[in-house]
Protein backbone atom coordinates (compact mmCIF):
# COMPACT_ATOMS: atom_id res chain seq x y z
CA UNK A 1 0.00 0.00 0.00
CA UNK A 2 0.89 3.54 -0.39
CA UNK A 3 0.84 5.84 2.14
CA UNK A 4 1.80 9.21 2.23
CA UNK A 5 3.17 11.02 5.66
CA UNK A 6 2.57 14.78 5.22
CA UNK A 7 5.52 15.81 6.59
CA UNK A 8 8.83 17.53 5.11
CA UNK A 9 10.44 16.47 7.98
CA UNK A 10 13.09 14.23 6.71
CA UNK A 11 14.18 12.82 9.81
CA UNK A 12 10.22 12.06 10.68
CA UNK A 13 9.83 9.55 7.50
CA UNK A 14 12.99 7.89 8.32
CA UNK A 15 12.26 6.96 11.90
CA UNK A 16 8.68 5.62 10.69
CA UNK A 17 10.15 4.13 7.76
CA UNK A 18 12.63 1.87 9.70
CA UNK A 19 9.20 1.14 11.73
CA UNK A 20 6.72 -0.39 9.05
CA UNK A 21 7.09 -3.34 7.39
CA UNK A 22 7.81 -3.79 3.65
CA UNK A 23 3.90 -3.76 3.27
CA UNK A 24 4.20 -0.13 3.37
CA UNK A 25 5.34 1.92 0.66
CA UNK A 26 6.14 5.44 2.55
CA UNK A 27 5.87 8.39 0.66
CA UNK A 28 6.91 12.22 1.74
CA UNK A 29 5.63 15.09 0.62
CA UNK A 30 8.36 15.70 -1.86
CA UNK A 31 7.51 12.34 -3.39
CA UNK A 32 4.13 13.28 -4.83
CA UNK A 33 5.24 16.66 -5.66
CA UNK A 34 3.33 18.81 -3.04
CA UNK A 35 5.08 21.81 -2.89
CA UNK A 36 2.45 24.18 -1.43
CA UNK A 37 1.90 25.12 2.46
CA UNK A 38 -0.62 22.75 4.08
CA UNK A 39 -2.88 24.53 6.22
CA UNK A 40 -3.79 24.72 9.80
CA UNK A 41 -6.16 26.72 10.52
CA UNK A 42 -8.01 24.53 13.44
CA UNK A 43 -8.02 25.61 17.41
CA UNK A 44 -6.85 21.88 18.14
CA UNK A 45 -4.01 19.94 17.65
CA UNK A 46 -5.64 16.73 16.30
CA UNK A 47 -8.23 19.36 14.19
CA UNK A 48 -4.80 20.65 12.71
CA UNK A 49 -3.61 16.79 11.98
CA UNK A 50 -7.07 16.08 10.25
CA UNK A 51 -6.39 18.90 8.18
CA UNK A 52 -3.39 18.36 6.95
CA UNK A 53 -4.32 14.68 6.22
CA UNK A 54 -7.76 15.34 4.47
CA UNK A 55 -5.57 18.24 2.31
CA UNK A 56 -3.73 15.60 0.81
CA UNK A 57 -6.15 12.55 0.00
CA UNK A 58 -8.38 15.07 -1.22
CA UNK A 59 -5.67 17.33 -3.69
CA UNK A 60 -3.56 13.71 -4.31
CA UNK A 61 -5.99 10.79 -3.67
CA UNK A 62 -3.28 9.07 -1.42
CA UNK A 63 -3.85 7.48 1.79
CA UNK A 64 -2.05 9.47 4.40
CA UNK A 65 -1.29 10.15 7.63
CA UNK A 66 0.03 13.59 9.29
CA UNK A 67 0.94 14.61 12.80
CA UNK A 68 0.87 17.26 15.29
CA UNK A 69 2.33 18.41 18.07
CA UNK A 70 1.94 20.98 20.87
CA UNK A 71 2.92 21.67 24.50
CA UNK A 72 0.10 21.92 26.93
CA UNK A 73 0.35 24.16 30.39
CA UNK A 74 -2.10 23.19 32.85
CA UNK A 75 -2.18 26.40 34.71
CA UNK A 76 -1.83 28.40 31.27
CA UNK A 77 -5.31 26.99 30.08
CA UNK A 78 -3.56 24.67 27.85
CA UNK A 79 -0.88 27.40 26.17
CA UNK A 80 1.22 27.27 24.58
CA UNK A 81 -0.93 24.75 22.26
CA UNK A 82 -1.34 24.71 18.90
CA UNK A 83 1.12 28.08 19.04
CA UNK A 84 4.12 26.01 20.08
CA UNK A 85 5.61 26.51 17.73
CA UNK A 86 5.65 30.28 17.87
CA UNK A 87 4.93 31.10 21.19
CA UNK A 88 7.50 34.15 21.60
CA UNK A 89 7.19 35.11 17.91
CA UNK A 90 7.18 34.22 14.22
CA UNK A 91 10.68 33.91 14.52
CA UNK A 92 9.71 30.27 15.87
CA UNK A 93 12.78 30.39 18.45
CA UNK A 94 12.76 27.57 21.18
CA UNK A 95 14.60 29.57 23.34
CA UNK A 96 12.65 32.32 23.30
CA UNK A 97 9.68 30.39 23.50
CA UNK A 98 11.21 28.47 26.69
CA UNK A 99 11.41 31.81 28.09
CA UNK A 100 8.30 33.12 27.36
CA UNK A 101 7.22 30.12 29.40
CA UNK A 102 9.29 30.22 32.26
CA UNK A 103 8.43 33.88 32.74
CA UNK A 104 4.44 32.82 32.26
CA UNK A 105 5.02 30.73 35.02
CA UNK A 106 7.18 32.61 37.41
CA UNK A 107 5.84 32.28 41.40
CA UNK A 108 3.02 29.61 39.71
CA UNK A 109 2.74 26.57 42.02
CA UNK A 110 1.19 24.28 39.89
CA UNK A 111 3.41 23.49 37.16
CA UNK A 112 2.28 20.37 35.55
CA UNK A 113 2.06 20.42 31.94
CA UNK A 114 1.69 17.70 29.05
CA UNK A 115 2.88 17.13 25.40
CA UNK A 116 0.36 15.57 23.32
CA UNK A 117 0.84 14.49 19.62
CA UNK A 118 -2.34 13.06 17.48
CA UNK A 119 -1.52 11.34 14.27
CA UNK A 120 -4.47 11.69 12.01
CA UNK A 121 -5.04 8.44 9.52
CA UNK A 122 -7.06 8.67 6.57
CA UNK A 123 -7.34 5.15 4.31
CA UNK A 124 -10.00 4.83 2.03
CA UNK A 125 -11.70 8.22 3.06
CA UNK A 126 -11.99 6.08 6.75
CA UNK A 127 -10.51 8.86 9.24
CA UNK A 128 -8.77 7.56 12.71
CA UNK A 129 -6.91 9.37 15.36
CA UNK A 130 -3.56 7.95 17.10
CA UNK A 131 -2.98 9.81 20.54
CA UNK A 132 0.33 10.08 22.31
CA UNK A 133 0.79 11.83 25.67
CA UNK A 134 3.35 12.62 27.88
CA UNK A 135 2.79 13.87 31.15
CA UNK A 136 5.29 16.24 33.50
CA UNK A 137 6.66 19.16 35.03
CA UNK A 138 7.95 22.37 33.44
CA UNK A 139 11.15 22.76 35.35
CA UNK A 140 12.66 26.46 36.83
CA UNK A 141 15.46 26.74 34.43
CA UNK A 142 16.65 24.80 31.16
CA UNK A 143 18.57 21.83 31.68
CA UNK A 144 20.54 19.52 29.13
CA UNK A 145 21.65 19.92 25.35
CA UNK A 146 19.72 17.10 23.52
CA UNK A 147 16.47 17.16 21.70
CA UNK A 148 14.68 20.48 20.32
CA UNK A 149 11.72 22.49 21.32
CA UNK A 150 10.48 22.87 24.96
CA UNK A 151 12.29 19.57 26.28
CA UNK A 152 15.09 21.55 28.18
CA UNK A 153 12.46 22.61 30.29
CA UNK A 154 10.15 19.43 30.36
CA UNK A 155 10.56 17.36 33.38
CA UNK A 156 8.54 13.55 32.21
CA UNK A 157 6.54 12.29 35.54
CA UNK A 158 8.44 9.69 37.13
CA UNK A 159 11.90 11.23 36.00
CA UNK A 160 14.22 13.53 37.63
CA UNK A 161 15.84 14.72 34.12
CA UNK A 162 14.57 17.14 31.27
CA UNK A 163 13.84 15.66 28.38
CA UNK A 164 17.36 17.11 26.64
CA UNK A 165 19.10 15.29 29.36
CA UNK A 166 18.06 11.62 28.04
CA UNK A 167 19.02 10.19 25.17
CA UNK A 168 16.74 10.50 22.15
CA UNK A 169 16.20 6.31 22.59
CA UNK A 170 15.30 7.06 26.37
CA UNK A 171 13.01 9.79 25.48
CA UNK A 172 11.36 7.93 22.75
CA UNK A 173 10.04 5.17 24.69
CA UNK A 174 8.12 7.59 27.17
CA UNK A 175 7.20 10.54 24.48
CA UNK A 176 4.14 11.53 23.13
CA UNK A 177 5.53 11.17 19.38
CA UNK A 178 6.67 7.94 20.56
CA UNK A 179 3.49 6.58 21.66
CA UNK A 180 1.50 7.65 19.13
CA UNK A 181 3.24 6.01 16.27
CA UNK A 182 3.08 2.93 18.37
CA UNK A 183 -0.14 3.01 18.14
CA UNK A 184 -0.18 3.98 14.36
CA UNK A 185 2.71 0.84 13.56
CA UNK A 186 -0.39 -1.05 15.77
CA UNK A 187 -3.16 -0.03 13.68
CA UNK A 188 -1.34 -0.59 10.41
CA UNK A 189 0.00 -4.08 11.00
CA UNK A 190 -3.89 -5.29 11.68
CA UNK A 191 -5.34 -3.85 8.03
P1 LIG B 1 5.22 19.70 15.40
O1 LIG B 1 3.72 19.65 15.29
O2 LIG B 1 5.85 18.33 15.53
O3 LIG B 1 5.84 20.54 14.34
O4 LIG B 1 5.54 20.44 16.80
C1 LIG B 1 5.15 21.78 17.05
C2 LIG B 1 6.05 22.41 18.11
O5 LIG B 1 5.88 21.75 19.37
C3 LIG B 1 7.54 22.31 17.83
O6 LIG B 1 7.97 23.38 17.04
C4 LIG B 1 8.14 22.39 19.23
O7 LIG B 1 8.19 23.73 19.69
C5 LIG B 1 7.11 21.66 20.07
N1 LIG B 1 7.46 20.23 20.20
C6 LIG B 1 6.93 19.21 19.50
N2 LIG B 1 7.46 18.05 19.89
C7 LIG B 1 8.35 18.34 20.87
C8 LIG B 1 9.23 17.54 21.65
O8 LIG B 1 9.31 16.30 21.55
N3 LIG B 1 9.98 18.21 22.54
C9 LIG B 1 9.94 19.56 22.71
N4 LIG B 1 9.15 20.34 21.98
C10 LIG B 1 8.36 19.74 21.06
Amino acid sequence: MKLVFATNNSNKIKEIKSLLNDSVNLLSLEDINCKEDIPETSDTIAGNALQKAKYVYDNYGYNCFADDTGLEIETLNGEPGIYSARYAGPQRDAHDNMNKVLKNLENKPNRNAHFKTVIALIIDGKETLLEGIAKGEITTEKSGLEGFGYDPIFKPENHNITFSEMSLEEKNKISHRGKATNKLIEHLSNL
